[in-house]
């Protein structure tokens, strides 16, 4: 399965559809970031490694914060980005 696309919106369609850039450009925060897999959320504006660390942090329909939340860690990469501390 590879069809997970580096933007999700929360409620919303993903955007774009066609081919995944070495690193894409919020164009609401100007965060960057790489990686097929990458997530960045268009509510909070924080990034994260995939869905499964997206999803920690999506609670009935908000954004938590990242940091508050034990299940997520940053990641050791040249732009800030969240992933699941335990795996
Ligand atoms: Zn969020
Ligand atoms: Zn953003």
């Amino acid at each position: 399965m590879c069809s997970i696309w580096v933007v999700r919106s929360p409620g919303g369609q993903p955007e774009g559809s066609l081919g995944v850039p070495a690193v894409t450009t919020c164009r609401h925060c100007g965060a960057e970031w790489g990686g097929m897999h990458t997530s960045h959320c268009t509510s909070c504006h924080e990034t994260f490694d995939g869905i499964a660390s997206f999803d920690q942090h999506r609670n009935r329909g908000r954004c938590a914060e990242p940091g508050e939340l034990s299940a997520l860690a940053l990641l050791p990469r040249a732009y800030r980005c969240w992933g699941l501390g335990s795996c």
